[in-house]
């Protein structure tokens, strides 16, 4: 089966290598020629674990080709994804101009039955939008169906997510869509994926309803970190006292500086956004947006009061500044209002990320200076602070890392560290949610 994707970032780049490795004969396209001409070299634009040697596999076996020509994608496919951003407006509503955009060039060069994807998050009716440009475009003259399949991968293990989801979801009117959609992902009923086959409104909300609920229980456990903070009580201990109730579940209690990335801080505004256009008031996810951007106004704080009240003048180094680690990604990362407010008030950065100081230097103030390694950033500091918790930061050298600090101070907005251990090497030491003093051992 040929199957065309538009859009070649991070959900296309992984959906069309999947697909491929899944047996399929892929075009992966974009309109950015610069990532493209990299493609066709072997060289890949983005850094996610293993996409690499999946891309170059599946390019070996001919299934996987890249091209700027959307026309001919288009022509050959039965079936096109459609993967590209859509980002967010002034007002938080989702952008769907890149969207309608492809929708129109599919309508320009239908000369077939095609199966119509959205990949890309979209709000509820968009299903609606493309189907009526397609239909109005193409005057009708060939069958087609659209049909939403969202996508969950998380960055960093967008393989492993895509190829063992919890779950796939499609949505659309027609059966022979449906069935197509069951064949290309017929791998994943072999593992016994469940698959929730809807309408498409219903496969469109599935994605924000998720993505909202998952940035609420992020939030939650950040908020409840902040109670700890004030009550004496230790948010590891909470988070686990709940996460152990089933109904709960352990994962996304994690406390840390707020959430970003390209997926939560959108959706959750254009959730809200949807909800408003739909004649409600959807409060939580406003409180959950709100409660966000003080939890990230927080963490400055609690870098500021580390230091002593003020951070001008002061050498702060910065470790992990991608949103989370495993990804180049630093779209909305917390580091950036974080960097930004301390270069603000006069502290002198020096930062390093193992994989997103490229992306971070268009992103971040130029005074930032951008390091070899840990050890090069804490070099002179007078306060350390860790902002992803990349591996690689989890088992640092404490004497080695004592003796290059101009001061012995660390603050760990991810909780890698035990304060005790900190404490007992020497470091005042700050994290988060964690005011207890004494713990019972075990
Ligand atoms: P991205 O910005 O990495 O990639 C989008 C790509 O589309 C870009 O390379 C851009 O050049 C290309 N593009 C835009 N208009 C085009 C056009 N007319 N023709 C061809 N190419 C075009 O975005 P992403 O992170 O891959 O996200 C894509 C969609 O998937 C978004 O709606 C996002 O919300 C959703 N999503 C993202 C993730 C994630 O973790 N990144 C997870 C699930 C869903």
């Amino acid at each position: 089966m040929h199957i065309a994707v538009v859009g070649s970032g991070y959900v296309g780049l992984v959906t069309g290598a999947c697909l491929a490795d899944f047996g399929m004969d892929v075009t992966c396209v974009d309109k950015d020629e610069r990532k493209i001409a990299m493609l066709q070299r072997g060289e890949v634009p983005i850094y996610e674990p293993g996409l690499d040697a999946l891309i170059a596999k599946n390019a070996k076996a001919g299934r996987l080709r890249f091209t700027t020509d959307v026309a001919e994608a288009v022509q050959r496919a039965l079936v096109v994804f459609i993967a590209v951003g859509t980002p967010p407006r002034e007002d938080g509503s989702a952008d769907l101009s890149y969207v309608t955009q492809v929708a129109e060039t599919i309508a320009d060069h239908l000369n077939g039955y095609k199966v119509v994807v959205t990949k890309s998050t979209v709000p509820i009716g968009t299903g609606q939008i493309i189907e009526r440009i397609i239909r109005e475009r193409s005057g009708g003259k060939f069958p087609f169906s659209v049909v939403s399949n969202p996508e969950f991968l998380r960055e960093g293990s967008a393989i492993e997510d895509f190829m063992r989801p919890d779950r796939v979801v499609i949505g659309a009117r027609d059966p022979q869509a449906i069935a197509i959609m069951k064949d290309i992902y017929a791998p994943l009923y072999l593992i016994e994926t469940p698959f929730v086959i809807t309408n498409v409104e219903s496969a469109e909300l599935i994605k924000y309803a998720s993505n909202a609920f998952l940035a609420t229980k992020v939030t939650f456990i950040n908020e409840v970190a902040v109670l700890c903070e004030r009550l004496g009580a230790d948010v590891h201990h909470v988070a686990k006292g709940m996460g152990l109730d089933r109904r709960i579940g352990p994962k996304f209690l994690h406390p840390g500086p707020g959430f970003g990335g390209s997926c939560f801080p959108k959706d959750t505004r254009a959730l809200v956004d949807i909800a408003q256009q739909a004649g409600y008031r959807f409060a939580i996810v406003e409180a959950v947006v709100e409660a966000n951007e003080r939890i990230k106004a927080r963490m400055v704080e609690k870098i500021r009061k580390a230091c002593g009240g003020s951070v001008a003048g002061q050498v702060i180094g910065i470790l992990g500044l991608a949103f989370k680690p495993e990804t180049d990604d630093m779209r909305e990362s917390p580091a950036i209002p974080i960097v930004s407010e301390l270069v603000k008030d006069g502290a002198k950065i020096r930062a390093f990320d193992p994989a997103a100081m490229e992306n971070a230097k268009e992103l971040l103030p130029a005074e930032v200076v951008y390091c070899q390694d840990a050890y090069d950033a804490a070099t002179g500091a007078d306060c350390l602070v860790i902002i992803t918790e990349w591996n690689q930061f989890r088992s640092l050298d404490l004497e080695r890392l004592a003796a290059c600090m101009a001061k012995p101070l660390v603050v760990d907005l991810r909780n890698v560290y035990e304060p005790e251990k900190m404490r007992e090497a020497g470091f005042a030491y700050e994290c988060v949610g964690r005011a207890a003093t004494q713990l019972p051992k075990g």
